[in-house]
């Protein structure tokens, strides 16, 4: 399969599940996950019409936005305070926002840059030990302390469900959540459960390996 296919086929199986939850779908924004990948596809992906790129590391987000230029990014990754220089001001929206210090260095970086920085907060929403993401017990006062600085904003939720169980009712957790803090925008959804995702109220599906192929494994 091409590029140009797998692009085409994801569209229309996105087209397809929206349309089935009785939405529109253009209310779905399709985040092609670059990540691993060289600048080189992030070109090829570009011709075809896709504009919009998910990161994960924000070294090679700094590179990538460097080396293609006409890309908008999105940084999905696990963010450490001494990479939030890299990607704050390139990244459209930061999907990983999970905690308080993190935000802050973002408020102070975006400060700095005269940049209002638009986000989502993570949520650890399976409960797991070691995964990134922010309690669910967590997340109103997050969410919260975003009103206090004025060059963050955050817009949403995004979460990585659990493996190897139905991912279903974690997506509809998250739309749950979303729904009483008052945000519009779930980032939930990837190759393997976008479809169900969307059923569950996505607003962007993070979608790498269904549009480029298998990574490569990294070791970082
Ligand atoms: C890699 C990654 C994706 C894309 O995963 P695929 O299974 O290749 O679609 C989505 N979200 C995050 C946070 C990722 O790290």
């Amino acid at each position: 399969m091409s590029l140009a296919d797998n692009f085409s086929r994801v569209g229309e199986e996105l087209a397809e599940a929206a349309r089935a939850a009785g939405r529109d779908p253009k209310s779905v924004t399709l985040l092609a996950v670059s990540k691993t990948l060289p600048a080189e596809r992030v070109r090829e992906a570009i011709a075809v019409g896709q504009t919009l790129f998910g990161e994960n590391y924000a070294q090679e987000l700094r590179d990538k936005a460097r080396e293609v230029p006409g890309a908008r990014w999105h940084f999905i990754g696990p963010l450490q305070r001494n990479k939030v220089k890299y990607v704050v001001g390139v990244a459209e929206l930061i999907h990983s926002v999970d905690s308080l210090a993190l935000l802050d260095e973002i408020a102070g970086r975006a400060d700095k840059l005269g940049v209002v920085q638009r986000c989502l907060v993570q949520v650890n929403i399976g409960g797991e030990a070691q995964k990134s993401g922010c309690a669910i017990a967590e997340v109103p006062a997050l969410v919260q302390a975003f009103a206090a600085r004025s060059s963050v904003r955050c817009e949403g939720l995004m979460c990585i469900p659990p493996e190897g169980v139905a991912p279903r009712p974690f997506f509809e957790n998250l739309a749950q959540l979303a729904a009483t803090e008052k945000l519009g925008t779930l980032s939930m959804g990837m190759s393997a459960d976008f479809a169900e995702a969307i059923a569950a109220g996505a607003t962007i599906v993070r979608v790498g390996s269904a549009l480029f192929g298998a990574r490569n494994p990294v070791t970082r």
